[in-house]
């Protein structure tokens, strides 16, 4: 039987951590979308057109090393506006949902969009500042130099964007919880959510 936990939120609130913690608390599978939005925006930074570029993704496209940098993070909330580009990534996002034996999936559009019917939706926040600091600390620790007003700035603009479009925009689903972990610890967070989860999987 599939259980689908639909994970949303913006940019460096935590959801990633979460949405690992709990999948494996679970024993669910667990897919991370901004990484197919992440691996299209390096293949159109490479020069392709977005829409083949979506459509042509490939599972050695999402073990590339360098989709966890800035750049690539703003091609992919470019690309992310582009109708033609989510479209072509609906299916298999779907079909990951609804596999036997349970998903979590995080992004931006899986509660409202995606997965509509999932059983258990969480919308994890953050301070602007509590979540660029995160991002510095975890770009710093890849290697990758930058400045923490740097990272504030690129964080605005992608949720500015991300928020902004037409198309399955950032926002919580109406019926998910809402998660805000600018004073919580991870471990903290990864509770609460579990906790939800629990409630809804009964
Ligand atoms: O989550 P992450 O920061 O890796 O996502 C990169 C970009 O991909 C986001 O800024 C957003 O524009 C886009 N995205 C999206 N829908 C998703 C996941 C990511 O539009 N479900």
């Amino acid at each position: 039987m599939s259980f689908i936990v639909a994970i949303d939120g913006p940019a460096a609130s935590g959801k990633g951590t979460i949405s690992r913690a709990v999948a494996a608390h679970f024993g669910f599978a667990h897919l991370d979308t901004g990484l197919l939005y992440r691996a299209v925006g390096r293949r159109v930074l490479g020069g392709e057109v977005p829409g083949d570029a979506a459509r042509g993704l490939r599972a050695e496209d999402l073990k590339a090393d360098d989709l966890r940098g800035p750049d690539v993070a703003q091609a992919a909330s470019k690309v992310a506006e582009i109708r033609e580009v989510r479209a072509a990534l609906v299916d298999f996002q779907r079909a990951f949902a609804t596999r036997a034996g349970g998903a979590v999936l995080d992004g931006r559009d899986i509660g409202t969009v995606i997965c509509p019917e999932a059983q258990a939706k969480l919308y994890v926040t953050a301070s602007d500042e509590v979540r660029a600091g995160r991002r510095y600390a975890e770009l710093v620790e890849r290697g990758i130099e930058t400045t923490p007003e740097k990272v504030l700035l690129d964080l605005r603009e992608r949720d500015a964007r991300d928020s902004a479009r037409a198309t399955a925009p950032l926002k919580a689903a109406e019926d998910a919880v809402v998660l805000d972990t600018s004073g919580m610890s991870i471990d903290q967070a990864v509770a609460a959510a579990i906790a939800h989860v629990t409630a809804q999987h009964r």
